[in-house]
């Protein structure tokens, strides 16, 4: 233990990679705000509004928070709630959450003096919505999305040692694409002990990407393979550029506090109207994700006008259905399924109008029986090994492992499941 806390000590002399943010404060009222960020060093902050829900974004390096758990959940002033976290490589960012349309009077960064450190300072003053619109079209700021508005990341292949050279014959094999949730500043929903959905996801999507792999019969794609905030368009553009056979987000529910207890898990698919309530809550929580990292919603591109879609994406539905109802048949054997363990909403993320796309709950972080279930390698394997199952049977014998295509297997598959 000695020599190991020696070692750690003589690394941190050494200046740390990323700038750390120690400490954070809130001054003001509802009129004035100032938000105090104390860091170990300068950085370039880049800051903007957007609108719809109302939020301040600061764009900044890549940055360690070493900040008190749960602080941002509440604020003051113009400032309702912040969180912060990383939205790419390289990048973090801070987003209040505001009480109304505010005004950034200024932000910038102080260099350490007079035994302070560094710090990072926003000031916010409080305006109508007109002028909020006036000043956001003047200072560009609705246009920028550093990092988010750049070519968009084609997934992570998880690994590629089975499959062909890429200079031999081309990769047939196909394409199936995890998702697993959230990610960077979007932490997703929270046990009350604390582990992250986005964590809990993340490693069950990468044990089930190796399963996968393991066939020899398919080549998966990650939407992220680290704790990077994905916006919800992006992940449904990986699926669509890759081609997608199939595309499984994960997720981890929580029910609101005070209103019970539920358990066990439950499928997704889209439609255009909720098939309860509770899928419509869920929905809308999970929809949440591109505000919460900061995306500016009033930018997303508008649905691609062609008829063709339609028609694309009437069939697309009919795989999708029926890879839930696989999976539920499967998963009924080793994981607890939630009590109406097949529904459907309006899901942005399962939107590829061409891409079979189900989104898994694998249960509830606030039951503590699920809980425990998410976090336990063994439920975790046997639950991988379903859905494994699950695919196996969705693609059937049709994909033999040197490598028959997807496109053929599918529209095989299509001329079957035909109404
Ligand atoms: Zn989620």
């Amino acid at each position: 233990m000695a020599a190991e806390s020696t070692v750690a000590m003589a690394a941190s002399v050494a200046q740390p990679e990323f700038p750390v943010a120690r400490d954070v404060r809130i001054a003001g009222d509802d009129k004035q705000t100032r938000f105090i960020l104390d860091l170990d060093r300068r950085v370039d902050v880049h800051a903007f509004t957007l609108a719809d829900p109302y939020r301040v974004i600061l764009d900044i390096p890549q940055t360690t928070f070493q900040l008190a758990a749960g602080v941002g959940h509440t604020g003051r002033g113009l400032i309702k709630a912040f969180r912060y976290g990383l939205v790419m490589p390289g990048g973090s960012r801070v987003v209040f959450d505001l009480t109304g349309p505010a005004r950034i009077e200024k932000a910038y960064v102080l260099d350490a003096a007079n035994g302070q450190p560094s710090r990072l300072i926003v000031e916010l003053a409080a305006v109508d919505k007109a002028a909020f619109r006036q000043a956001q079209a003047a200072d560009g700021g609705a246009a920028v999305r550093p990092g988010l508005g750049d070519p968009a990341p084609t997934g992570a292949v998880v690994a590629n040692a089975a499959g062909p050279a890429a200079a031999e014959t081309p990769d047939l094999r196909p394409v199936i694409v995890l998702d697993p949730g959230h990610g960077g500043i979007d932490n997703g929903t929270m046990a009350p002990s604390g582990e992250a959905e986005k964590d809990l996801v993340l490693e069950f999507a990468r044990s089930l990407g190796a399963q996968i792999e393991k066939t020899g019969k398919y080549r998966v794609v990650m939407t992220r393979s680290d704790d990077t905030f994905i916006p919800l368009g992006e992940r449904v553009k990986i699926a669509r550029e890759r081609k997608a056979a199939l595309f499984v987000s994960i997720h981890a529910d929580a029910l609101p506090k005070g209103e019970g207890d539920a358990q066990g898990a439950t499928i997704y698919t889209l439609s255009d109207r909720a098939s309860d309530a509770e899928a419509e809550r869920l929905a809308d929580a999970e929809n949440k994700a591109d505000a919460i990292g900061g995306v500016n919603l009033t930018e997303e591109p508008t649905e691609v006008a062609d008829i063709l879609i339609d028609l694309a994406q009437r069939e697309t539905k009919t795989f999708s259905n029926r890879f839930a109802r696989l999976l539920a048949g499967e998963l009924k054997g080793v994981a607890r399924l939630h009590k109406h363990p097949l529904k459907s909403a309006g899901f942005k993320v399962l939107k590829a109008p061409d891409v079979p796309s189900v989104l898994v709950e694998l249960g509830y972080v606030t039951n503590k029986d699920d809980l425990q279930h998410l976090v336990s390698e063994s439920w975790r394997s046997r639950t991988v090994g379903s859905v494994g199952q699950a695919i196996e049977a969705f693609f059937g014998k049709r994909v033999v492992s040197d490598g028959t295509t997807a496109a053929v297997a599918g529209r095989e598959s299509r001329v079957e499941a035909g109404q």
